[in-house]
């Protein structure tokens, strides 16, 4: 038996190894599985290049044995092996200066909380959670099998083995402190989180499979059963293959495996596939997404070369795409780094920039090739695509073209067709054009009736960040501007040359605006008399749009407006001079009568508006069984 000395410039490593990687012990597993599957997938191309003379390659698998009562958790690859030399070169030299030189890195970022992986430990991973570990190794070279351990000190032991088949087998003694990883159940769920999309079948166990029953058994029979491996893994998941090969209901399958516990199906998907200038595979798919902007636990995956990396894609895939489900694999993604040298990093920049191109280009294709489908969509995706045209300036200015705003009828215009369509009748004598719009369609009834009435078109826009898509689109567009249909009396929101004529003078109008101020004077409402239609509303309450705007603007988080989400909100009565109502209360004698009307109306003004509540709806609902007897 041959020992050495492990060539160590601190006294023990595996210590450090410990105490560094404190939080993140079950990544031993992920390193160990990924020697094996490197290992196999080498012996793979040596093989197919005839540079493996006389080796059969067959169909290899990983196994891993968890033995409770011996301490012992067991990783059998049937990969390259390695002879006595390569031991001492790969395992006490370079896995070793890796694992030191990885430990020189993480001591300096160990305080920034955002490391995203803890690649490059490799090996020497094993000894956070083992105290003792065992190689035995075959080479599919003719050369000895050898076995080699150590306990975790600098020192370690070399001697003859007799393993006969290639391949190689890793022992981990596991520590006292590590006993968690003798439980079957949490090497199952570690194998499903890191390894169920590796490239070699894994085994671990077996599992019973129920067979056919034979031909001509009765009813009773019970049907034969057989045990057979349980491999954990999918080897060939649906991102490594090409789009071309691949159906809907694939995509669909793939989506089920990667979130077991979802139900809805996807709404369409997005394969991802680029080798120049950096390499990117994966498949995004675009959940079913209600108005509730909620972080979500099934989050987009990453994974390099088809191992799990992590689920916190921050950086690497653009903000707005969060919301997505899927994965995403590249080689070239930088790992142990903090976040923000990741989010500096050129080519972390390009594969997020990739990202969103393409998210751009298929939501194009899918409007322009089954407009219907798009536009029966839209509502689950528009959250997607407006935060993106406010966060992504390329991503904007694709989108413009196939964003969509839908009137409350159910009709959809992309913007360009709004302004055709909208042009002629809502253009004020200014030259703008004035787009209405409503955030609920039952709340504002009355208000879109009245537009309605004069022949506009009302969009109903009701997203949560909607607020500041106009506010981009009315600075990047000439001439436009969004108004919600309560912002004004209709004539004002979109001023045309005709003025009204009043039927009231001067001296009637100050009067009427005395009387109404000493009754309402006590709820803050700012009265403004119009000469209107004298078949439109004679009371109406409004909402003026820039002041609300920016107070939905600093509730969704970015207005940037001073402290308005907390302002009260403001409201204008609006009294329609040409009304004969209005005319009435003018003209009633009684005071007592004059009060009860103004009262009533003003009440009837905020029910359409949804503000009459609590004591004072019921003291309307009572005053007007009064007056309907
Ligand atoms: P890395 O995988 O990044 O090279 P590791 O520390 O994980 O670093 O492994 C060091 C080296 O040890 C590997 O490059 C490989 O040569 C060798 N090795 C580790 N595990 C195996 C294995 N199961 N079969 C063959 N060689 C292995
Ligand atoms: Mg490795």
């Amino acid at each position: 038996m041959a020992t050495g000395k492990i060539n160590v410039s601190v006294d023990n490593i595996f210590p450090l190894i410990k105490k560094f990687l404190y939080s993140d012990h079950e990544i031993f597993l992920r390193e160990l599985i990924s020697n094996a599957t490197d290992a196999t997938l080498k012996l793979k191309h040596l093989t197919s290049i005839g540079e493996a003379a006389g080796t059969e390659y067959g169909n290899p698998i990983i196994e891993v044995k968890v033995d409770k009562e011996g301490k012992k958790i067991h990783i059998i690859d049937q990969g390259l092996g390695m002879t006595e030399d390569e031991v001492k070169k790969y395992i006490n030299e370079v896995a070793f200066s890796g694992a030191e030189e990885f430990l020189d890195k993480y001591k300096d970022s160990a305080k920034d909380s955002g490391i995203i992986g803890h690649f490059g430990l490799g090996f020497y991973s094993a000894f956070m959670v083992a105290e003792k570990v065992e190689i035995i190794t075959k080479s599919f070279k003719d050369e000895p099998a050898v076995h080699w351990s150590c306990d975790g000190s600098p020192n370690f032991e070399l001697e003859p083995s007799d393993k006969t088949d290639r391949g190689t087998e890793i022992i981990l003694h596991i520590a006292d402190d590590s006993t968690e990883f003798l439980e079957k159940s949490r090497i199952s769920a570690l194998l499903t989180k890191y390894n169920k999309f590796m490239p070699i079948p894994i085994k671990f166990g077996t599992k019973t499979e129920t067979l056919p029953k034979p031909e001509g058994a009765k009813e009773e029979d019970k049907a034969p059963t057989k045990e057979v491996d349980n491999i954990i893994n999918n080897p060939t998941p649906a991102w490594t293959k090409q789009p071309a090969d691949l159906e809907t209901k694939d995509y669909q399958e793939f989506y089920r495996e990667l979130y077991p516990m979802q139900f809805e199906e996807p709404l369409f998907n997005i394969h991802l596939n680029v080798d120049y200038p950096f390499n990117l595979t994966g498949i995004l798919y675009f959940p079913r997404l209600t108005n509730d902007l909620n972080v979500q636990k099934d989050r987009i995956q990453l994974y390099q070369n088809q191992v799990y990396v992590t689920d916190n894609v921050e950086g690497i895939v653009p903000e707005f795409l969060m919301m997505l489900r899927g994965v995403v694999d590249s080689p070239d993604i930088p790992l142990n780094v903090s976040r923000s040298y990741l989010q500096a990093d050129g080519a972390v920049k390009k594969i997020s920039s990739y990202i969103t191109r393409k998210v751009a280009d298929k939501l194009s294709s899918l409007f322009k090739n089954n407009r219907e489908d798009f536009e029966a969509k839209w509502n689950d995706i528009k959250i997607v695509i407006e935060y993106g045209m406010l966060s992504e300036d390329k991503f904007f200015e694709k989108a413009d073209k196939f964003a969509l705003y839908p009137t409350v009828d159910g009709k959809f215009f992309t913007f360009e067709e709004l302004q055709e369509k909208l042009k002629a009748n809502q253009t004020d004598k200014d030259d703008k054009l004035v787009i209405l719009y409503a955030s609920d369609k039952e709340a504002q009834h009355s208000y879109i009736e009245a537009a309605k009435a004069k022949g506009y078109e009302v969009l109903l826009l009701d997203s949560p960040i909607i607020s500041h898509l106009m506010q981009k689109l009315e600075t990047s567009k000439e001439n436009i501007s969004f108004a919600r249909v309560d912002a004004d009396h209709i004539d004002n929101l979109i001023k045309k040359d005709e003025a009204q004529i009043s039927k009231l003078s001067d001296e009637e109008k100050d009067s009427l605006k005395a009387e109404l101020e000493s009754v309402i004077a006590n709820k803050s409402y700012t009265i403004q008399l119009e000469a209107m239609d004298s078949s439109a509303s004679p009371f109406i309450i409004t909402e003026p749009e820039f002041m609300r705007r920016m107070k939905e603007m600093q509730q969704t988080g970015g207005g940037g407006m001073f402290g308005m989400g907390k302002m009260p909100e403001m409201y204008n009565l609006i009294v329609n001079t040409n009304s004969d109502l209005v005319s009435e209360i003018l003209n009633t004698k009684t005071a007592k009568k004059k009060e009860r009307l103004i009262n009533q109306s003003l009440d009837l003004a905020r029910l359409s508006k949804g503000l009459l509540k609590g004591e004072e709806l019921t003291n309307f609902i009572k005053r007007s069984y009064e007056m309907v007897k």
